[in-house]
């Protein structure tokens, strides 16, 4: 039997050493809004695999010498995921208990469920650990309730990284439009100019308001709030950047009638980041 992995069948393990991965969860970047478990098996991990979406909060907590970073290379390319899922087997067919550490919850737009089914495949125990999602926390801490009853009765989550002007894009913007309910939108700060247009051609009215949350939760969350016809010159204006999620729809007029009460001031005592600053 070989050592060597220069593919994604490893075939090395022998039934009594295997490790075990837990797909964790990290949550939005504020280490305090970590799961009382992913804590515990971040403390307790041979191998901790992360890429940067963590953020430096929790990432900077864990010691380097159990840290695998997966995430853009220094050539600025994406660690291939083959590379990745090979890397979790190689890794508990040696034995180690092994924290895969992703941002939010592992299964929100995380690959988390291709590497579940690739552990499966190969046979090696694997727990999920769930997170907190910036999909649902990132509007909650800037004052946005998503789901709040008196303005919808559903949310959808969206990828944004997918060119809406592509024929073979797989989201359907116009029926997206069309439940009435929130939209959020993850990986969609690049795009943003292409889906607001894609949604108001699709009949939505482009007065609708529409909010970004940058970095939610860390010390340097950033906020800015415009309309589906404004909301591309906000980014502009406030440079917004990655990671950030884009909330549209009713819901995000709400925080303007809660904000002076939102503590938007680093405190030790309650509401940590809770507000950023706002355009
Ligand atoms: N599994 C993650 C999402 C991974 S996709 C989760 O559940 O949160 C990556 C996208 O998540 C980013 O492009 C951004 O849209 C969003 N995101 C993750 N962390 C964020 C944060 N702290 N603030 C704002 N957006 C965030």
């Amino acid at each position: 039997m070989s050592e060597q992995s220069t593919d994604d069948s490893v075939d090395t393990r022998s039934d009594d050493s295997v490790g075990k991965v837990y797909l964790v969860g990290s949550g939005p970047g504020d280490p305090e809004l970590l799961t009382v478990k992913a804590r515990r098996l971040i403390d307790e991990a041979d191998v901790v695999l992360h890429d940067k979406l963590p953020g430096p909060e929790i990432l900077g907590e864990i010691p380097e010498a159990k840290r695998e970073d997966v995430g853009k290379r220094a050539d600025g390319e994406w660690t291939p995921q083959k590379y990745t899922n090979r890397r979790l087997v190689e890794l508990a067919y040696a034995g180690n208990t092994v924290v895969r550490l992703k941002g939010g919850d592992p299964f929100v737009f995380g690959r988390g469920g291709e590497e579940m089914e690739h552990l499966a495949a190969k046979e090696i125990p694997f727990e999920v650990v769930p997170g907190i999602s910036s999909a649902v926390a990132g509007a909650g801490v800037a004052g946005i309730p998503v789901t709040h009853r008196d303005h919808v009765s559903s949310v959808s989550f969206v990828t944004g990284h997918e060119d809406p002007t592509k024929d073979e894009s797989a989201t359907d913007w116009k029926a997206l439009a069309d439940t009435n309910g929130t939209l959020v939108v993850l990986m969609g700060v690049g795009k943003l100019p292409l889906y607001t247009e894609t949604l108001i051609e699709a009949g939505m009215d482009p007065e609708t308001p529409v909010t970004l949350v940058e970095r939610a939760t860390w010390p340097e969350m950033t906020v800015g709030t415009g309309t589906l016809e404004t909301i591309v010159d906000v980014r502009d204006r406030v440079g917004i950047e990655p990671p950030a999620i884009t909330i549209i729809g009713s819901v995000a007029s709400v925080r303007e009638t809660v904000v002076d009460f939102l503590d938007t001031q680093p405190d030790e005592t309650a509401g940590k980041h809770a507000g950023g600053s706002t355009a």
